[in-house]
């Protein structure tokens, strides 16, 4: 009898959904990453079984401390439920009284500075809680003591974005942790999309942050609704009182624990993995795009890799004056048309798009590769 291996694409076609191709990265909207298998094997497992979550919390804490090289750590709902338990653990601490009356922030420390270059989509998250952002220096960066001066007795913590493309004349990490330190007051950190490399998991709590965040679902490549929060003990006790199974403002961002299992599986995983090996074949893919492209006139292929705003190698294709064929937009239209959309890395820059491989495989790359070719020599004879 002939075996017909199962194509796991039909769970989406099933229900009427197009399944795709992600060329652009861990971007949420396109389904963020491939959960390792590992990972997803342990969820199954984990799912079937019940446990005491608090236990639960504390095991994964004692793991997930060891592995980011800080006190203590929880496991929350993304990075963006992780903002939100950060905000509470400043305002309201561990105090149930303080802690029900979230979001209402009367009596609490509330403020939180932010370099307005550092102001971000999702800095929202901190104001749920009550929270108010309160802007230091220009779009560029901020000066120590512009910092200072917006710190009074309210201010709950100084907020720290690290992330690719912010700007680098915002003041370093290890300057806010001294300002904050000197006026007793927490730096929160939201490094959400810094993995891999795999040195960032541990880099920020040597800096001097008090609380760093960290997605699980993309480069660690966990459960898509996961995330890690590392840092002091007393915080991430604090953050682990105001979040689900608790009921607090945490509440609504539940983790289950399959959800948590998962993710300590995939960052064993991850961090077993070798990164150099890793890189290389990301370059190697990389190649194959920039190979297949490389003679269509009008275009610029280059490979980044900078451990910066590109923390992986990634194929970017530049438009020249001299490109003839259709636009940047009609492109990234195109890709998406078809029994398979395919979604492009779409950079600021309006002349650019990117080839990430975080979540291709070869045979992907392949289709990605004989789609753009098509669309680029389409009217470019
Ligand atoms: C992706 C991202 C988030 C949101 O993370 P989720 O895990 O998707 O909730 C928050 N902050 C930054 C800087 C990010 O890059």
């Amino acid at each position: 009898m002939t075996q017909y291996r199962e194509d796991p694409r039909d769970v989406y076609r099933t229900v009427g959904v197009r399944p795709g191709i992600h060329a652009g990265g861990t971007t949420t909207l396109f389904g963020g990453t491939k959960l390792r298998p590992e990972a997803s094997d342990a969820m199954a497992k984990a799912a079937s079984v019940m446990v005491d979550l608090d236990e639960l919390n504390a095991a994964a804490s004692t793991i997930l401390a060891k592995v980011t090289g800080s006190e203590a750590a929880l496991v929350t709902s993304g990075s963006s439920g992780g903002l939100v338990l950060q905000a509470a653990a400043c305002m309201a601490g561990h105090d149930p009284a303080k802690m029900a009356q979230l979001p209402n922030a009367s009596g609490l420390k509330s403020q939180f500075v932010i370099q307005t270059c550092h102001r971000f989509p999702y800095d929202q998250l901190y104001t749920a809680t009550g929270g108010k952002l309160v802007n230091v220096g220009d779009g560029r960066g901020a000066k120590p003591w512009q910092v200072q001066a917006a710190i009074n007795e309210h201010t709950a913590a100084l907020i720290y974005l690290v992330s690719p493309f912010t700007s680098r004349r915002a003041l370093p990490l290890d300057q806010m942790a001294n300002i904050a330190h000197s006026n007793h007051i927490p730096l929160i950190v939201d490094a959400a999309s810094m993995l891999p490399p795999r040195a960032n998991l541990s880099k920020y709590i040597p800096m001097g942050a008090d609380l760093v965040q960290y997605s699980g679902g993309k480069g660690i490549r966990g459960p898509q609704g996961t995330g890690i929060l590392c840092g002091r003990t007393d915080l991430i006790r604090a953050a682990t009182a105001n979040a689900s199974p608790n009921q607090f403002i945490g509440r609504g961002m539940k983790v289950a624990k399959e959800e948590i299992v998962g993710l300590l599986k995939a960052t064993e995983v991850f961090l077993d993995q070798d990164e150099e090996e890793e890189n290389r074949q990301y370059r190697q893919m990389c190649e194959r795009v920039q190979d297949a492209l490389i003679e269509i006139p009008g275009t610029e292929i280059r490979i980044e890799h900078d451990n910066y705003d590109f923390l992986i190698p990634t194929t970017i294709i530049g438009f020249t004056e001299h490109w003839q064929g259709p636009s940047r937009d009609e492109i990234l239209y195109l890709m998406l048309k078809g029994e398979t959309p395919i979604y492009m890395y779409q950079l600021s820059a309006l002349d650019e798009i990117g080839v990430d491989p975080t979540n291709l495989s070869e045979e992907e790359l392949g289709k990605v590769i004989s789609k753009l070719r098509s669309i680029l020599l389409t009217k470019n004879d």
